[in-house]
Protein backbone atom coordinates (compact mmCIF):
# COMPACT_ATOMS: atom_id res chain seq x y z
CA UNK A 1 0.00 0.00 0.00
CA UNK A 2 1.82 2.92 -1.00
CA UNK A 3 1.46 6.23 1.28
CA UNK A 4 3.60 7.95 -0.36
CA UNK A 5 5.13 9.71 -3.49
CA UNK A 6 7.62 7.76 -3.69
CA UNK A 7 8.21 5.44 -6.75
CA UNK A 8 11.23 3.19 -7.81
CA UNK A 9 12.26 1.04 -10.05
CA UNK A 10 14.11 -2.07 -11.28
CA UNK A 11 15.40 -1.76 -14.61
CA UNK A 12 17.12 -5.35 -16.06
CA UNK A 13 18.08 -5.71 -19.43
CA UNK A 14 17.00 -9.29 -20.56
CA UNK A 15 20.14 -9.94 -21.88
CA UNK A 16 20.60 -12.98 -19.04
CA UNK A 17 19.16 -14.44 -16.25
CA UNK A 18 20.37 -12.22 -12.67
CA UNK A 19 23.43 -12.88 -11.16
CA UNK A 20 24.22 -11.62 -7.46
CA UNK A 21 25.71 -7.91 -8.59
CA UNK A 22 21.83 -7.32 -10.23
CA UNK A 23 20.21 -9.21 -7.03
CA UNK A 24 22.51 -6.36 -5.22
CA UNK A 25 20.61 -3.54 -6.98
CA UNK A 26 16.94 -4.94 -6.93
CA UNK A 27 17.14 -5.14 -3.35
CA UNK A 28 18.44 -1.84 -2.76
CA UNK A 29 16.48 -0.44 -4.69
CA UNK A 30 13.33 -2.41 -3.58
CA UNK A 31 14.19 -1.11 0.34
CA UNK A 32 14.41 2.43 -0.82
CA UNK A 33 10.54 2.24 -1.81
CA UNK A 34 9.84 -0.02 0.75
CA UNK A 35 11.16 1.76 3.63
CA UNK A 36 9.77 5.09 2.28
CA UNK A 37 6.11 3.15 1.60
CA UNK A 38 6.56 3.75 -2.34
CA UNK A 39 5.83 1.65 -4.61
CA UNK A 40 8.40 -0.50 -6.88
CA UNK A 41 8.20 -1.05 -10.61
CA UNK A 42 9.91 -3.54 -12.69
CA UNK A 43 10.73 -2.24 -16.16
CA UNK A 44 11.91 -5.04 -18.50
CA UNK A 45 14.88 -2.89 -20.99
CA UNK A 46 14.02 -4.88 -24.24
CA UNK A 47 15.19 -2.58 -27.04
CA UNK A 48 18.16 -4.14 -27.85
CA UNK A 49 16.98 -7.13 -29.25
CA UNK A 50 20.77 -8.21 -30.61
CA UNK A 51 21.64 -8.56 -26.93
CA UNK A 52 18.43 -9.93 -25.99
CA UNK A 53 18.21 -13.78 -24.21
CA UNK A 54 15.96 -15.55 -25.19
CA UNK A 55 13.32 -16.42 -22.11
CA UNK A 56 15.30 -14.08 -20.01
CA UNK A 57 12.62 -11.78 -19.24
CA UNK A 58 10.55 -14.43 -17.81
CA UNK A 59 13.39 -15.65 -16.12
CA UNK A 60 14.18 -12.53 -14.32
CA UNK A 61 10.37 -12.34 -13.24
CA UNK A 62 10.84 -15.49 -11.57
CA UNK A 63 14.10 -14.89 -9.79
CA UNK A 64 12.80 -11.80 -8.36
CA UNK A 65 9.38 -13.79 -6.88
CA UNK A 66 11.62 -16.55 -5.52
CA UNK A 67 13.62 -13.80 -3.49
CA UNK A 68 10.28 -12.40 -2.43
CA UNK A 69 10.81 -9.36 -4.60
CA UNK A 70 7.47 -8.63 -5.37
CA UNK A 71 6.69 -5.73 -7.50
CA UNK A 72 3.35 -3.06 -7.84
CA UNK A 73 1.57 -2.84 -11.24
CA UNK A 74 2.36 -4.14 -14.37
CA UNK A 75 5.46 -5.60 -15.30
CA UNK A 76 6.38 -2.15 -17.98
CA UNK A 77 8.59 -3.27 -21.57
CA UNK A 78 10.23 -1.12 -23.27
CA UNK A 79 9.97 -2.78 -26.36
CA UNK A 80 6.16 -1.36 -26.03
CA UNK A 81 7.36 1.98 -26.24
CA UNK A 82 8.55 2.50 -28.76
CA UNK A 83 6.12 4.96 -30.77
CA UNK A 84 6.60 7.25 -28.24
CA UNK A 85 10.46 7.21 -28.25
CA UNK A 86 9.89 7.71 -31.81
CA UNK A 87 7.49 10.53 -31.29
CA UNK A 88 9.58 12.00 -28.91
CA UNK A 89 12.72 12.23 -31.59
CA UNK A 90 9.97 13.41 -34.27
CA UNK A 91 9.10 16.15 -31.97
CA UNK A 92 12.91 17.24 -31.32
CA UNK A 93 13.52 17.37 -34.97
CA UNK A 94 10.86 18.77 -36.44
CA UNK A 95 12.30 22.52 -34.02
CA UNK A 96 15.83 21.64 -35.30
CA UNK A 97 16.78 20.31 -31.72
CA UNK A 98 17.90 17.12 -33.43
CA UNK A 99 19.41 15.98 -36.25
CA UNK A 100 20.82 13.20 -38.69
CA UNK A 101 24.70 12.02 -37.87
CA UNK A 102 26.89 10.23 -40.13
CA UNK A 103 30.01 10.28 -38.42
CA UNK A 104 31.20 7.09 -37.52
CA UNK A 105 33.06 6.08 -34.08
CA UNK A 106 36.39 6.10 -35.77
CA UNK A 107 35.53 9.27 -37.18
CA UNK A 108 34.80 10.83 -33.89
CA UNK A 109 38.18 9.26 -32.43
CA UNK A 110 40.21 10.80 -34.97
CA UNK A 111 38.87 14.12 -35.79
CA UNK A 112 37.48 15.51 -32.60
CA UNK A 113 39.47 13.22 -29.74
CA UNK A 114 36.38 11.28 -29.30
CA UNK A 115 34.42 13.66 -27.54
CA UNK A 116 31.51 14.74 -30.68
CA UNK A 117 31.71 18.31 -31.62
CA UNK A 118 28.76 18.87 -33.36
CA UNK A 119 29.97 18.10 -37.05
CA UNK A 120 26.67 17.40 -38.59
CA UNK A 121 24.20 19.81 -36.37
CA UNK A 122 24.31 22.44 -39.38
CA UNK A 123 24.64 19.50 -42.15
CA UNK A 124 20.83 19.26 -42.74
CA UNK A 125 21.41 15.62 -43.69
CA UNK A 126 17.99 13.80 -44.66
CA UNK A 127 17.16 10.19 -42.59
CA UNK A 128 19.08 7.56 -44.30
CA UNK A 129 20.43 4.02 -42.72
CA UNK A 130 23.46 3.85 -40.99
CA UNK A 131 22.65 7.61 -39.99
CA UNK A 132 22.13 8.22 -35.83
CA UNK A 133 20.20 11.45 -34.82
CA UNK A 134 21.60 13.33 -32.05
CA UNK A 135 19.51 16.12 -29.88
CA UNK A 136 21.95 19.25 -29.94
CA UNK A 137 22.23 19.63 -25.99
CA UNK A 138 21.51 23.41 -25.18
CA UNK A 139 21.04 23.24 -21.59
CA UNK A 140 24.06 21.23 -20.05
CA UNK A 141 23.90 19.72 -16.98
CA UNK A 142 27.11 20.76 -14.46
CA UNK A 143 26.95 17.60 -12.71
CA UNK A 144 24.08 16.11 -10.01
CA UNK A 145 23.80 15.22 -6.80
CA UNK A 146 23.76 11.28 -5.69
CA UNK A 147 22.10 10.38 -2.92
CA UNK A 148 24.86 8.39 -1.22
CA UNK A 149 28.35 10.05 -2.78
CA UNK A 150 27.01 14.07 -2.94
CA UNK A 151 27.90 16.19 -5.98
CA UNK A 152 28.98 14.53 -9.06
CA UNK A 153 30.74 17.23 -11.27
CA UNK A 154 30.05 16.31 -14.89
CA UNK A 155 33.32 16.87 -17.48
CA UNK A 156 32.66 19.89 -19.43
CA UNK A 157 33.21 18.68 -22.57
CA UNK A 158 30.96 15.63 -21.87
CA UNK A 159 28.49 17.92 -20.73
CA UNK A 160 28.35 19.98 -24.21
CA UNK A 161 28.16 16.56 -26.32
CA UNK A 162 25.34 16.38 -28.53
CA UNK A 163 23.59 13.34 -27.53
CA UNK A 164 22.99 9.92 -29.58
CA UNK A 165 18.88 9.32 -29.10
CA UNK A 166 18.81 6.88 -32.13
CA UNK A 167 21.36 4.57 -33.34
CA UNK A 168 23.25 3.81 -35.82
CA UNK A 169 22.22 0.55 -35.83
CA UNK A 170 18.48 1.65 -36.05
CA UNK A 171 18.03 1.18 -32.26
CA UNK A 172 16.89 3.61 -29.50
CA UNK A 173 19.70 4.60 -27.67
CA UNK A 174 19.06 3.72 -23.60
CA UNK A 175 19.47 7.07 -22.56
CA UNK A 176 16.50 8.43 -24.07
CA UNK A 177 14.18 5.29 -23.08
CA UNK A 178 15.12 5.30 -19.74
CA UNK A 179 14.40 9.24 -19.36
CA UNK A 180 11.10 8.92 -21.04
CA UNK A 181 9.99 5.84 -19.59
CA UNK A 182 11.04 7.18 -15.89
CA UNK A 183 9.07 10.38 -16.63
CA UNK A 184 5.78 8.42 -17.56
CA UNK A 185 6.44 6.26 -14.77
CA UNK A 186 6.83 9.70 -12.02
CA UNK A 187 10.03 7.64 -10.94
CA UNK A 188 11.29 9.76 -7.79
CA UNK A 189 14.16 8.04 -7.24
CA UNK A 190 16.26 6.08 -9.22
CA UNK A 191 18.43 3.43 -7.74
CA UNK A 192 21.03 1.33 -9.54
CA UNK A 193 24.82 0.16 -9.88
CA UNK A 194 27.42 3.18 -10.01
CA UNK A 195 28.57 1.68 -13.12
CA UNK A 196 25.27 4.14 -14.11
CA UNK A 197 26.78 6.91 -12.73
CA UNK A 198 28.17 8.28 -16.07
CA UNK A 199 25.29 8.40 -18.10
CA UNK A 200 23.12 9.61 -15.68
CA UNK A 201 24.93 13.20 -16.08
CA UNK A 202 23.60 13.17 -19.75
CA UNK A 203 20.45 11.49 -19.07
CA UNK A 204 20.38 15.10 -16.74
CA UNK A 205 20.55 17.10 -20.29
CA UNK A 206 17.62 15.23 -21.79
CA UNK A 207 15.56 16.38 -18.51
CA UNK A 208 16.59 20.03 -18.96
CA UNK A 209 15.77 19.57 -22.90
CA UNK A 210 12.17 17.93 -21.93
CA UNK A 211 11.98 20.81 -19.18
CA UNK A 212 11.24 18.15 -16.41
CA UNK A 213 12.93 17.90 -13.35
CA UNK A 214 14.81 14.93 -12.77
CA UNK A 215 14.47 12.10 -10.42
CA UNK A 216 16.65 11.36 -7.23
CA UNK A 217 19.73 9.51 -7.91
CA UNK A 218 21.25 6.95 -5.51
CA UNK A 219 23.80 4.84 -7.56
CA UNK A 220 24.95 1.23 -5.21
CA UNK A 221 28.05 -0.18 -5.29
CA UNK A 222 28.81 -2.73 -7.54
CA UNK A 223 29.44 -6.63 -6.56
CA UNK A 224 32.84 -7.64 -8.74
CA UNK A 225 34.44 -11.25 -8.78
CA UNK A 226 37.83 -12.28 -7.12
CA UNK A 227 39.80 -10.72 -9.82
CA UNK A 228 37.94 -7.13 -9.23
CA UNK A 229 36.14 -7.70 -12.43
CA UNK A 230 32.42 -5.99 -12.45
CA UNK A 231 29.76 -9.04 -12.43
CA UNK A 232 28.20 -8.22 -15.53
CA UNK A 233 26.16 -10.61 -17.95
CA UNK A 234 29.06 -9.96 -20.32
CA UNK A 235 31.41 -11.12 -17.85
CA UNK A 236 29.35 -14.21 -17.50
CA UNK A 237 28.38 -13.64 -13.74
CA UNK A 238 27.17 -17.00 -12.59
CA UNK A 239 23.30 -16.81 -12.66
CA UNK A 240 21.39 -16.78 -8.80
CA UNK A 241 20.99 -20.49 -7.67
CA UNK A 242 17.74 -21.23 -7.25
CA UNK A 243 18.86 -23.13 -3.64
CA UNK A 244 20.11 -21.12 -1.17
CA UNK A 245 17.76 -18.24 -1.78
CA UNK A 246 18.09 -17.05 2.00
CA UNK A 247 22.11 -16.80 1.83
CA UNK A 248 22.36 -15.17 -1.73
CA UNK A 249 19.06 -12.80 0.14
CA UNK A 250 21.52 -11.94 3.39
CA UNK A 251 24.66 -11.97 1.50
CA UNK A 252 22.87 -8.95 -0.85
CA UNK A 253 21.66 -7.61 2.08
CA UNK A 254 25.57 -7.45 3.85
CA UNK A 255 26.92 -6.01 0.30
CA UNK A 256 24.31 -3.30 1.27
CA UNK A 257 25.77 -2.62 4.84
CA UNK A 258 22.73 -4.67 6.74
CA UNK A 259 23.57 -7.79 8.27
CA UNK A 260 19.82 -9.57 9.02
CA UNK A 261 19.60 -10.11 12.98
CA UNK A 262 19.96 -13.68 13.96
CA UNK A 263 16.23 -14.47 14.77
CA UNK A 264 14.87 -12.97 11.08
CA UNK A 265 18.05 -15.31 9.42
CA UNK A 266 15.24 -18.13 8.96
CA UNK A 267 12.22 -16.31 7.74
CA UNK A 268 10.98 -16.75 4.47
CA UNK A 269 12.18 -13.65 1.55
CA UNK A 270 9.23 -12.23 1.44
CA UNK A 271 8.62 -11.72 5.43
CA UNK A 272 12.98 -11.05 5.58
CA UNK A 273 12.39 -8.35 2.60
CA UNK A 274 9.59 -6.75 5.15
CA UNK A 275 11.29 -6.67 8.48
CA UNK A 276 14.31 -5.26 6.42
CA UNK A 277 12.65 -2.45 4.80
CA UNK A 278 11.72 -1.06 8.26
CA UNK A 279 15.54 -0.95 9.64
CA UNK A 280 16.95 -0.42 6.12
CA UNK A 281 18.76 2.80 6.80
CA UNK A 282 20.49 3.90 3.12
CA UNK A 283 23.50 5.51 5.34
CA UNK A 284 24.65 2.22 5.60
CA UNK A 285 25.29 1.64 2.34
CA UNK A 286 29.11 1.89 1.51
CA UNK A 287 30.56 4.11 -0.75
CA UNK A 288 33.01 3.32 -2.94
CA UNK A 289 32.18 2.09 -6.43
CA UNK A 290 32.48 -1.40 -6.49
CA UNK A 291 33.60 -4.18 -3.45
N1 LIG B 1 18.88 -1.75 -18.03
C1 LIG B 1 20.04 -1.22 -17.38
C2 LIG B 1 20.95 -2.35 -16.97
O1 LIG B 1 20.77 -3.43 -17.01
C3 LIG B 1 19.73 -0.41 -16.16
C4 LIG B 1 19.09 0.86 -16.46
C5 LIG B 1 18.84 1.77 -15.29
O2 LIG B 1 18.69 1.30 -14.15
O3 LIG B 1 18.74 2.95 -15.52
O4 LIG B 1 21.97 -2.29 -16.55
ZN1 LIG C 1 28.03 13.68 -37.32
Amino acid sequence: MAHTSYIGRFAPSPSGPLHFGSLVTAVGSFLQARHSYGRWLVRIEDIDPPREVPGASDMILKQLTDFGLYWDDEVIYQSQHLSRYQSQIDAWLATGDAYYCQCTRKQIQSRDGGIYDGHCRHLALEKAPGRAIRLHCTKPATGFTDQLRGWQPLKSELAHEDLVIFRRDGLYAYNLAVVLDDIDAKVSEVVRGSDLLEPTARQCNLYRMLNHDEPDYLHLPLACDSSGHKLSKQNHAPALSQEHILKQLQDALAFLGHEVPNSWAQLPPQKLLANMAQVWDKRNIPTHLDI
